[in-house]
């Protein structure tokens, strides 16, 4: 019988990544992980908690803002992005800490490296040259931003870059119109940057429900970010202090600062994957089987790597589902179906379940309810947002397909929600629901109108 080196040898110390090792480790696995940048991957270091951290900050000016309609007189705030990045760096530093405390504990040994895929069974470190083998190999080694074929894109920020900026810009020009690229507009603009958003689609989150999509696209608008949708960037170039986007048609566009929000791609990249064997797929991804398993049977793959899902609980799920089939002898396979998802724009959205478009796709007969409202905090504020609800509905069942909301507070109101469509509530079981008043998540339970296709919510 070969002997290696350990039972488990992880690439990544990620969301995914360092959930597998740690579970492995309790599971009686001899652990290692190997981490190029810094433990605890792209959610606590340049993704959702720093974003998430960065979302509040740029929340308060409108809070202030709307505070006067309810008798607050406050004299002029000024924000400091300095003393916000140095808080948001020490949180940062504080929950590395815990990871790496967490790892320590279950006896997983920590490598600060680079890795590389050799074979099957053995991995190279970039810090010393050195080899090592493992029975298993887990591949957790996250996702990097898409660089689209747009002359002189090196020179823009992405959200590798965009946490730890020196100054705040005087404008900025992000370049895509998905999540990424909504939340930074939104936040920019909270802090007081002239923001223009360019997309190749008609408007913000072309993935989620047209409805959300346009909503929030007017919403943005109002806010005064500018939108320049169906326009295809071509080039960047230095001007000054700042930079000239070109554009297939129309004008040229300057901006202090240019941020590449187009999307992110799985990190294989050098990794060996290749030379190993390892099938991969079109964009990079490593393909796996429902257990995470890749082609070479020593070899498996979990989170933004596989290009399943790319969100952080869903990694967390595939690493332990990992370490409970391979090291726990109980083969576990991640349902990736009814995931609840949040854009943390300024207002919020967040959708479980099918969007219109699919739903009809996919079923003969469904009603649509909708309810788009000003939400009660604002009836003293003056502030023009809306609030928009809508269910999608299988019209023989009743089942409850989907629910799609923008406003405040929606990522909160969809991941209760995501428990009873999951356990497959009809509307109406959402109908025989006592309200909660007055709170802006009783309109769920309160739509009874069925939403005719001459109706239009931006009518309304
Ligand atoms: P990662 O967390 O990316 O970890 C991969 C790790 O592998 C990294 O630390 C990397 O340095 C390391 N690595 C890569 N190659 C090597 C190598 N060869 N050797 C050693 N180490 C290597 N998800 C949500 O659920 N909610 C959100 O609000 C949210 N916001 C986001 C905001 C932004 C700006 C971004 C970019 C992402 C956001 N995400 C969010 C997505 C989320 O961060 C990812 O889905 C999640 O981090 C994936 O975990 P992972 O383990 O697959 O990879």
């Amino acid at each position: 019988m070969t002997v290696y080196d350990y039972d488990l040898f992880v690439i990544g110390a990620g969301s995914g990544g360092v959930r597998a090792a740690r579970m492995s480790a309790q599971f009686g696995a001899r652990v290692a992980i190997a981490e190029e940048h810094r433990v605890g991957g792209t959610c606590v270091i340049r993704g959702c908690v720093p974003k998430k951290l960065l979302v509040y900050a740029s929340r308060f000016g409108d809070a202030i803002e709307d505070a006067k309609g309810y008798g607050w007189a406050l004299s002029a705030p000024h924000f400091d992005w300095a003393r916000l990045r140095a808080a948001k760096d020490r949180e940062i530093d504080r929950l590395e800490a815990i990871y790496v405390r967490n790892l320590e504990k279950t006896g997983v040994e920590l490598i600060r490296s680079r890795a590389t895929v050799v074979d099957a069974h053995t991995v190279k470190l970039a810090s010393d040259d050195r080899t090592i083998t493992a029975d298993k190999i887990l591949i957790a080694t996250g996702g990097r931003p898409l660089m689209p074929p747009i002359e002189g894109i090196d020179q823009a920020i992405t959200s590798n870059e965009v946490f730890d900026l020196g100054q705040l810009p005087r404008d900025i020009a992000i370049i895509g119109g998905g999540y990424i690229g909504a939340e930074f507009a939104g936040i920019f603009s909270g802090f007081g940057v002239n923001v223009t958003v360019i997309a190749l689609e008609p408007a913000l989150l072309w993935e989620f429900d047209t409805d959300l999509s346009m909503a929030l696209s007017e919403e943005y608008r109002k806010r005064g970010i500018t939108l320049r949708m169906d326009s295809q960037a071509t080039a960047i170039t230095k001007t000054g202090n700042g930079f000239t986007i070109h554009f297939k048609t129309g004008e040229p566009l300057t901006a202090s600062l240019v941020m590449n929000a187009t999307g992110r791609v799985p990190n294989t990249r050098g990794l060996g994957l290749e030379q190993a064997g390892v099938e991969l797929g079109r964009n990079g991804h490593v393909k796996v089987d429902s257990y995470s398993k890749s082609n070479v049977d020593s070899i498996y793959a979990v989170g933004d790597v596989t290009d399943r899902m790319a969100l952080t609980p869903v990694a967390i799920r595939e690493g332990a589902a990992f370490a409970e089939t391979v090291f726990n002898n109980t083969p576990t396979a991640v349902d990736h179906s009814l995931i609840p998802t949040a854009v943390f724009s300024e207002p919020e959205v967040a959708a479980i379940g099918l969007n219109e478009q699919q739903a009809r796709e996919q079923y003969q007969d469904i009603d649509i309810y909708k309810s788009q409202f000003t939400p009660m905090l604002h009836s003293l504020t003056g502030r023009d947002q809306k609030m928009l609800m809508k269910l999608i509905v299988d019209g023989s069942s009743g089942k409850v397909l989907g629910c799609h909301i923008m406003g405040a507070g929606a990522s909160e109101i969809i991941q209760t929600l995501a428990i009873a469509v999951r356990l497959g509530v009809t509307k109406k079981d959402l109908d025989a629901t006592m309200a909660l008043h007055p709170s802006a998540a009783e309109e769920l339970v309160l739509m009874r109108e069925k939403w005719q296709p001459a109706d239009s919510v931006a009518a309304e």
